[in-house]
Parts: C-alpha cells; sequence; structure tokens
C-alpha cells in the first residue's frame, strides 16, 4: 500500500467496489487531478477474492503498484464481501470512518445503474455512507465529515454523461495503471473465455476514451454523472463548442 500515515487527507477519493474499476473509470482524472497538486485516494470496497483470476493477496500488490502510477497518495481496501456487496449500517459506517480519516472535498462513486451488482451497491452504499458521515450523531470515534461534492463515473453506463475530463495527456500513464493488474490482464488460461484478451484492452480502452473525448472536443475524456445542475459565472468562458 502506499503511504498510509493517519494524517493523511484527501481532496478528491474515489470509492470503487473492485480493485481494477477506478483504474478502468477514472483513473486519467485521478492523474489529472494528481498533476494539478490536488491530493488523490483510492478506497476500495472489496479484496477481490471471488474473482476468477489471481488471489486477493495478488490484487493487493497490484493495487499497491496501480495506485503509485496513478500518483495516489492513499489507498486502501475494506474486506466486504466481492460479488455481494450490501448496502447495510456496518459497511455505511465503515465507509463513513474512511471519509472522516480523509475528508475529501469530492468523492467520485460509480454510476448507479450497472451491470455488475456491486457496482451499482457501491454507488447507493457509497452515497448514503457521505451523508451518514456528516452526522453529529454518529459515532466512529473521529469529527463528522461530509464531502461538498458527489460525482459518478459512467463509463460503463448507457448515459449521457454531466461532463467529460479531458485526460489526453495522462492516457498511455492510465494504461499503464490498469496493466498493473498482471494477474487479470496477462494472457493466461483461467477465465479465458470471459476476460478480454491482453492486446484488446489497449484498442478498447482507447477507443472508449476516444469516443467521451470527442463529446467535448478533446482527444481523450472520461465521462461523470452529476445529480445537481452546473453553476456558470461567465457566459464566454464556456467549454465545448456548439457548433
Ligand atoms: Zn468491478
Amino acid at each position: 500500500m502506499t503511504a498510509q500515515g493517519v494524517d493523511f487527507r484527501a481532496d478528491v477519493l474515489a470509492i470503487a467496489a473492485h480493485r481494477d474499476d477506478v483504474e478502468q473509470t477514472c483513473g486519467g482524472t485521478l492523474l489529472r487531478m494528481a498533476a494539478r497538486g490536488l491530493r488523490t485516494a483510492i478506497l476500495d470496497l472489496t479484496q477481490g477474492e471471488a474473482g476468477t483470476r489471481g488471489s486477493a493477496e495478488d490484487r493487493a500488490r497490484e493495487a499497491a503498484e496501480a495506485a503509485r502510477i496513478l500518483g495516489a497518495g492513499w489507498r486502501q481496501a475494506l474486506t466486504l464481501p466481492d460479488g455481494r456487496l450490501e448496502n447495510t449500517l456496518e459497511n455505511r459506517l465503515a465507509i463513513a470512518g474512511v471519509l472522516r480519516l480523509l475528508r475529501p472535498r469530492v468523492v467520485i462513486l460509480p454510476y448507479w445503474r450497472a451491470r455488475h451488482p456491486d457496482h451499482a451497491v457501491a454507488a447507493t452504499l457509497g452515497y448514503e455512507a457521505c451523508f451518514l458521515s456528516g452526522l453529529k450523531k454518529i459515532d466512529t470515534g473521529t469529527e463528522p465529515h461530509r464531502p461538498f461534492k458527489i460525482v459518478y463515473a459512467s463509463l460503463y453506463a448507457d448515459v449521457r454523461p454531466s461532463f467529460i475530463v479531458d485526460i489526453t495527456p495522462f492516457i498511455e500513464q492510465r494504461h499503464l495503471a490498469l496493466m498493473a493488474y498482471r494477474s487479470q490482464y496477462a494472457h493466461q488460461e483461467a477465465g479465458g473465455g470471459l476476460f478480454v484478451p491482453e492486446e484488446e484492452i489497449r484498442e478498447r480502452t482507447l477507443a472508449e476514451a476516444r469516443h467521451y473525448g470527442l463529446l467535448a472536443g478533446v482527444r481523450y475524456g472520461e465521462p461523470f454523472v452529476q445529480k445537481e445542475v452546473g453553476l456558470v459565472d461567465d457566459l464566454t468562458l464556456l467549454p465545448v463548442q456548439s457548433i
């Protein structure tokens, strides 16, 4: 794991169900935020013990390496059950404990409609944990903290993004972070029919990033949904060309 100091404070915290989810859906954004001098952190909710390939130990090592490549200052995995994640009070409290420790201004969650049930649960579980974390009367031994902003990484959702983050300068680095998961993506027999061949991962992930980039007039992008409306100060500074 990367620096686990109890004093670490995050500007941006990405929460996801599985190790390697963040690399796939918002790794470029984390890289961009880190390049802006912001402190980024990653909380994986499960250890990956239900995965077809590799052990939870393999994944822990790979996740630490990926965090280093992404420039994240903090990464940990909770021990919620992989493949059967549930939105329980106990789980909300576990996440609230991390939120109160790291005190992020922004939390990135997966989009709430997803093929994998863990991803959908992580969205509502994460949202409700953010709420709970702000309640003074919920005692976790640390000061209450509610993030200012929650955005949903929507790369795999069939939904129109609210905004795109331009990750063009970081596309190669993001790919390296994903490929740190050798147990998942290197060539092997186990799960051969289930997993995309290594050489195709690059083409697929770059094609997705290109698609979302095109929506915003940049080369590569990552999509996000926010539930709130946008607020504008100066119309002449609005990005993304209309015609
Ligand atoms: Zn996942």
